[in-house]
């Protein structure tokens, strides 16, 4: 069944992104052993194809070590030519871009089949919210070489077939978030996907203007960054529908979706997710089972989170999982050799109802920088107690300097960080 002439015609257009999605959907109909026993057959698939395919792990796995070794991101910038399996034709492959939380550009190789199944993967994601394939999308992203040309509201016939639209949201001012509520109530799309950082914002503004949402809203999708309690109240107010969770990363997508009853579930047919402990934290690892051209194996992430046990109410055979608060470069790090969890940083300013929006800077063992955009400054007693508990917590004098901003820089992609450390 068909919802309405725009989902036909979509199928039609892309036929490989729906054969994906009808398989994708039938793994969601196996049992959690049946779907880990596939697991585990595709990971020693991938891992057997790259050492024999791909001159990157023929180095690294030809001697069939006992442990594999993890891909770091730096392996990806330096090693990028050997990452490609040797038969592929070069004259098809493209090369995707990823600001990295670093802000360290990383590039990686993917050819149309990728791209299709990423999309599909996206619309199974979607789909555990009731969204249905031809139901309105409104995409604000924040990676420029993903904004169409044409305009933020141009439309061009795929914008109609696909039912989809992306407003370019690197940048806001208050004109800009008005703009985009207005859009919102005249396009009454089902979905919003897009930055937490961006989307809350939004939400701000919708809930400081009192300003109406259509009610064919059911889902608000944030990706990309991490999502506070804060932000996701803020937008289920504003927006009136359930905040989802998602993530992913461009060169790594649909490692985990959010489900109606909060439940992140790994996508176990696509990825293969560790949580290994590194310096202390729950490091995230990651393995695409689906990616032959580049391989992405025991690939750190940079992320923090766990894996949990048990089943969810929603029936899902996928298994659940936790993110972290913390990217590893978010840390600050201390000259006794400690390393402060950014969700301290994150909560020093609960209260502060003046402040809209604030980033931590660590510029050296013993200076912490406070980036604000706010309504008036903080007063010279809460500056004084801020950088007292920052000392106490760091066991050192940390001198706090506070700079009024108009707007938070962000990294090349767009992308918002709360607390950046020394890396
Ligand atoms: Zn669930």
């Amino acid at each position: 069944m068909f919802s309405s002439p725009r989902h036909w015609l979509h199928r039609q257009r892309y036929p490989l992104r729906y054969a994906q999605l009808d398989l994708l959907l039938r793994n969601q109909a196996l049992s959690r052993d049946e779907l880990l026993r596939k697991q585990r057959a595709d990971f020693a698939d991938i891992v057997a194809f790259a050492a024999a395919h791909v001159p990157y792990y023929a180095e690294r796995l030809g001697r069939h070590p006992d442990v594999i070794p993890l891909l770091e991101k730096d392996a990806v910038r330096e090693r990028l030519d050997d990452l490609l399996m040797r038969a592929a034709d070069r004259s098809k492959v493209k090369i995707g871009h990823t600001g990295g939380s670093t802000g360290k550009p990383l590039a990686f190789w993917y050819d149309e089949a990728k791209h299709e199944l990423m999309r599909a993967g996206m619309m199974r994601g979607f789909m555990m919210s009731g969204w249905r394939p031809g139901q309105k999308v409104l995409n604000f992203w924040g990676a420029r070489q993903d904004v169409a040309a044409g305009g933020v509201f141009g439309s061009n016939w795929s914008d109609l077939i696909a039912a989809e639209k992306t407003i370019g949201a690197t940048e806001f001012s208050e004109v800009k978030l008005h703009e985009w509520a207005r859009f919102i109530q005249r396009y009454r799309p089902v979905l919003l996907y897009g930055y937490a950082s961006a989307m809350s914002e939004l939400a701000r503004f919708i809930v400081a203007g009192k300003m109406e949402m259509p009610g064919s809203l059911i889902g608000v999708y944030s990706t990309a960054e991490v999502l506070t309690e804060a932000q996701r109240d803020l937008m289920q107010r504003a927006f009136g529908c359930k905040v989802f969770n998602q993530y992913g990363c461009r060169e790594v997508p649909n490692i985990a979706w959010e489900c109606r009853h909060g439940g992140m579930h790994v996508f176990a047919d696509q990825v293969y997710l560790e949580s290994v402990p590194i310096e202390g934290e729950d490091a995230l690892i990651v393995t695409s089972l689906t990616n032959r051209l580049m391989p992405f194996i025991r690939y750190n992430l940079g992320d923090s989170g766990r894996l949990l046990d048990g089943e969810c109410a929603c029936g899902s055979p996928f298994p659940l999982m936790e993110m972290g608060l913390c990217r590893h470069n978010d840390l600050i790090r201390t000259r006794a050799g400690k390393s402060i969890h950014p969700g301290f940083f994150n909560h020093l300013l609960d209260g502060q109802v003046q402040v809209r929006q604030f980033q931590w800077v660590q510029r050296d063992m013993d200076r912490i920088a406070l980036n604000l955009v706010a309504a008036e400054p903080l007063s010279a007693a809460t500056q004084a107690a801020l950088a007292e508990k920052i000392s106490r917590k760091m066991e050192d004098a940390v001198t706090l300097e506070v700079n009024y901003l108009d707007e938070i820089p962000r990294t090349v992609s767009g992308k918002h960080r709360f607390v950046i450390g020394l890396g």
